[in-house]
C-alpha cells in the first residue's frame, strides 16, 4: 500500500472531530504495510489510515476551523499493529503462579486439576477475583493485548463474580468477553450456580449493552459435566443469544470419559446436544479424531488452540493442519498461562514443527490464527471489526519500538514476530481510541501498588488451601 487507504474519506474528510493522531511508523493495514504511515482515531473507531504526513496536515486544518487539535501518540517510526487477541484465557489463575503444592508431583492432567485448579478456584474470594482481573489485564496492556475471552471459575464466590470482574475490565479499558466456568464437579447445586450467575450476567448487559464488554456462556471440561447441566447451557446460549466456551478433548481423560459413559467421544456428545454452532467457542480439541473434525467444521464451530498449555500439561497437540484443512475456524488462545500473544504464536510455530517432525509447518497456520482467525472470532463476539487497522474499525492498536533491522513486509511479519519483535517492544497500547499505556507507562492501574496488594493476597489464598 503506498498511497492513500482506499477508504481515504477524501479531501472534505471526516477528520474535524479527530481525538488521536498514532504515527508515524509502519503500519499494518489489510493491503499491507505503510511506511512512515499513521492511523487517526476519532470517537473509539478508525477515522482514517494513511501517510502521516497527510494525516498530520488534515488534522491541522480542522484544528484550525474548531474541533481542536487531536491528542499525538508519537510512535517514532516503530510498528503500528492491530491489537493482539487471546481468544481464551482464565484470569482466575493470576494468584496460582508460584505456588507449592507439597506432596507428589501430579502424573497425570486430572491431578493437575484436582491437585491445583480445583484448590486454586474453590478458594477464592471476591477481593482474589478482583486482583487477579486485574493483574491479568496489566499485563494484557503491557504486551500489548486489546482484547481478551475469559473463562472465569470460583465455586464458592460464583454470585456477582462477572461484575467484579468487569468492573476491572472497566477500570483497565480493556475488551474483554466473560463467562462463568459450568461444572458439576462441587455437585449439582454449585453448577446450577454457574448457569444462574452465566444468564444474570448476559441479561444485565442486554439490558444495558457496554462497547466493550461482551457476554458467554462458560462450560467446564466435559467429563465433569452432566447430561442435564449440558442441556441447560446450551438452552441459556441459545435463549440469551449468546455463545458458548467449552473445554473440548483437552487430555485423554476427556475421550475415555466420554467413550466410557456415553458411548460417544466428546465432540459428537456435544453434537448430540446442539451444542456445535457458528456460536461455539470448542477450546483444545486436541484429541479429536476425524469425525469430530467433519463436526466441527459442518457446524461452524469456532476452536481455540493453546500450544503452551497444551505442552505444559503433557497433554499433546492439536491437529492444527488438518482442522485448518477441514475449513474449521481455528484461534489462539493462552489458557491462563500469560497474556502475552506473540509468545502464544512463537510457542504455536514452534510446537507444529518440533511435533510433526516438518520444517515446513507453520508459517501459513499460526499468522492464520493469531490474526486472521482471532479476528474474526472477536469481531462476531462483540459486533465490532476487531483486529484490524481500517476505516470504521475499532481504534484498538498497539505500538511496538521496533526498527526492522531487515526489510519489513506484510509478507515478512510473522517471521520478523518468530525471530524480531516480542511483547518486550510494546511501547503503546490503545484500546477504543483510549491510551491505556503511553511509551511503557500504564495510565489506568497502578502496577505497583496492585502487585503489593496481590503478593498479600496470593500468600493468604495458598494458606487457605
Ligand atoms: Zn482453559
Amino acid at each position: 500500500m503506498g498511497a492513500e487507504s482506499p477508504q481515504d474519506p477524501g479531501p472534505s474528510g471526516q477528520d474535524e472531530t479527530a481525538t488521536l493522531l498514532v504515527g508515524p511508523g509502519y503500519v499494518v493495514t489489510p493491503e499491507g504495510i505503510l511506511p512512515e504511515g499513521g492511523v487517526l482515531v476519532r470517537g473509539g473507531h478508525i477515522a482514517r489510515v494513511g501517510p502521516y504526513a497527510t494525516l498530520s496536515r488534515a488534522s491541522t486544518r480542522a484544528s484550525e476551523d474548531a474541533a481542536g487539535p487531536p491528542g499525538l501518540l508519537d510512535t517514532r517510526g516503530g510498528l503500528i499493529m492491530p491489537g493482539q487477541i487471546n481468544a481464551h484465557m482464565h484470569f482466575y489463575s493470576a494468584l496460582a503462579r508460584g505456588v507449592s503444592l507439597g506432596g507428589e508431583p501430579a502424573e497425570s492432567f486430572v491431578q493437575i486439576l484436582e491437585r491445583l485448579w480445583w484448590r486454586i478456584d474453590s478458594a477464592l474470594g471476591p477481593e482474589d477475583i478482583r486482583t487477579s482481573a486485574l493483574l491479568g489485564l496489566a499485563e494484557c496492556i503491557r504486551c500489548g493485548t486489546t482484547t481478551v475471552i475469559d473463562h472465569h471459575a470460583s465455586p464458592h464466590a460464583c454470585e456477582g463474580s462477572l461484575d467484579l470482574i468487569r468492573t476491572a475490565v472497566d477500570e483497565a479499558g480493556l475488551r474483554a468477553a466473560l463467562c462463568y466456568e459450568v461444572s458439576d464437579r462441587n455437585g449439582r447445586e454449585l453448577a446450577r450456580a454457574g448457569i444462574v450467575e452465566n444468564r444474570r450476567f448476559a441479561r444485565a448487559l442486554a439490558a444495558e449493552p457496554a462497547d466493550r464488554i461482551a457476554a458467554h456462556v462458560g462450560v467446564h471440561a466435559l467429563f465433569t459435566v452432566s447430561e442435564e447441566t449440558l442441556e441447560q447451557c446450551v438452552a441459556v446460549a441459545r435463549e440469551e443469544d449468546i455463545r458458548l466456551h467449552l473445554h473440548v478433548a483437552e487430555d485423554r481423560a476427556d475421550v475415555e470419559h466420554s467413550l466410557e459413559h456415553f458411548r460417544e467421544r466428546p465432540v459428537e456428545r456435544l453434537w448430540r446436544h446442539g451444542a456445535l454452532t457458528e456460536n461455539a467457542l470448542a477450546v483444545h480439541c486436541v484429541h479429536v479424531d476425524r469425525r469430530e473434525i467433519e463436526l466441527l467444521a459442518a457446524t461452524g464451530t469456532f476452536v481455540v488452540h493453546n500450544p503452551e498449555s497444551n505442552m505444559n500439561n503433557a497433554v499433546g497437540y492439536a491437529p492444527i493442519p488438518e482442522l485448518l484443512e477441514h475449513n474449521v475456524c481455528v484461534g489462539l488462545g493462552t489458557d491462563g498461562m500469560h497474556s502475552d500473544m506473540f509468545a502464544a504464536a512463537r510457542a504455536a510455530f514452534l510446537l507444529q514443527r518440533h511435533a510433526r517432525g516438518d520444517p515446513r509447518a507453520g508459517w501459513a497456520e499460526v499468522p492464520a490464527m493469531l490474526w486472521t482467525h482471532n479476528a474474526r472470532l472477536a469481531s462476531r463476539l462483540f459486533g465490532h471489526s476487531l483486529g484490524v487497522l481500517a476505516q470504521g474499525a475499532a481504534a484498538d492498536l498497539v505500538v511496538l519500538d521496533y526498527d526492522p533491522p531487515t526489510p519489513l513486509e506484510a509478507e515478512n511479519l510473522f517471521a520478523h514476530l518468530v525471530f524480531g519483535f516480542d511483547a518486550r517492544h510494546v511501547a503503546s497500547t490503545v484500546v477504543a481510541g483510549r491510551v491505556l499505556m503511553r511509551d511503557r507507562e500504564l495510565l489506568t492501574i497502578d502496577t505497583a501498588e496492585l502487585s503489593a496488594r496481590a503478593r498479600e493476597q496470593a500468600r493468604a489464598l495458598w494458606e487457605r488451601f
